[in-house]
């Protein structure tokens, strides 16, 4: 089958010819209809050093974990649940599904968790992925294969606006209008903030944002985030996201919160970082910081995009077949326009 093969940092990916995945007893195997590029799929193949002990990408692997697709096999032990033909996405990890974190939807903590697309279980960049059965859900009628593409992220987002404890009619800052932005920007304004703001250095990343619930915009590049804030709000935010991620982006969220306000660090940044304490101190600031999802997350999400209740479907603003696909993947290293560039297998 055809993947995009990660050879060497700096080097683009490679379409090559790979074997099919096998299923163990509890896995499946989807035909892709879809893959999202994910900004830390970008930075796995930029740099050596991915700070926090983890390994560098070794050659050979294949990345992708934001995907949907078909069932084509079970194994043993999920035959009776999935019928050859059943549309699915599912979690990018496979780990035990029986273990109290995996019962919780948990299964990030699982001992024995193998995260997929980092060399050990192989990503849906690829035609076929391998995916455990206890991992995967269901994708309705009513979600498309690109919306279920989308699931991840969204899931990500909605963790994220989960931890902030939102209570309706707060108000809302994030900084950052990548996709993680713009699905935490979603959420809160599913969730009654009455205004969500988002900020990004890029203008039409600011303008985009207006269509995932974003009530107002700021060109953080021209203008101060906080005072604007306050003219929109008449104070600051009640809540600050980080969905940026780089050296000084947590300490942006702590110096535009207000005393006893809540920051949520969703961006993952793999340098050290500084921060000056006192500031979060003395405003006594409850930090939160996140980590991916648990299997409910995935499962309301799939459920709200099925009752047609959020769209993400503008987010997706490319989409690229294995021809295409290491091209648009290295172009998104470079300063861009785009949202979710997605894979779509021909
Ligand atoms: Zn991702
Ligand atoms: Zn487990």
């Amino acid at each position: 089958m055809k993947a995009a093969v990660f050879k060497a940092v700096g080097e683009p990916l490679a379409i090559e010819d790979v074997a099919v995945p096998e299923p163990g007893p509890s896995d499946l195997i989807l035909k892709v209809t879809a893959c999202g590029i994910c900004g830390s799929d970008l930075h796995m193949t930029d740099v050596c050093d991915h700070g926090g002990g983890m390994a560098p990408l070794p050659p050979g692997a294949v990345m992708g974990h934001e995907f949907a697709g078909e069932v084509v096999e079970a194994g043993r032990d999920a035959t009776a649940d999935w019928r050859p033909g059943t549309r699915a996405c599912a979690l990018p990890y496979i780990a035990c599904g029986a273990c109290a974190q995996c019962l919780a939807g948990n299964g990030r903590w699982c001992a024995g968790s193998t995260y997929m697309g980092l060399g050990k279980l192989a990503g849906a960049y690829a035609e076929y992925v391998r995916v455990g059965a206890f991992e995967a859900l269901r994708l309705p009628d009513g979600v498309d294969d690109r919306a279920g593409a989308m699931v991840e992220p969204l899931a990500v987002g909605l963790h994220a606006a989960g931890k902030a404890a939102l209570r309706p009619g707060e108000t809302v800052l994030v900084i950052g209008a990548g996709p993680i932005g713009l699905a935490i920007a979603l959420w809160c304004r599913f969730f009654g903030a009455r205004h969500v703001v988002v900020s990004d250095l890029v203008a039409d990343r600011v303008a985009r944002a207006a269509k995932f619930g974003a009530t107002d915009g700021i060109d953080a590049a021209s203008e101060n985030a906080v005072g604007r804030f306050k003219r929109i709000a008449g104070a600051r935010p009640d809540v600050v996201f980080d969905a940026v991620g780089v050296p000084g982006s947590q300490q942006l969220a702590m110096d535009a919160a207000p005393a006893g306000g809540r920051v949520v660090v969703a961006g993952v940044c793999m340098q050290p970082d500084r921060i000056l304490p006192v500031k979060a101190v003395t405003k006594e600031l409850q930090v939160n910081y996140v980590f991916m999802y648990l299997k409910q997350d995935f499962a309301f999400a799939i459920d709200m995009l099925d009752q047609g209740r959020i769209d993400p479907s503008a987010m997706i603003t490319d989409t690229v077949g294995f021809d295409g696909f290491p091209q648009a993947f290295e172009a998104l290293k470079t300063p861009t326009t785009q949202c979710k560039v997605m894979l779509v297998p021909d």
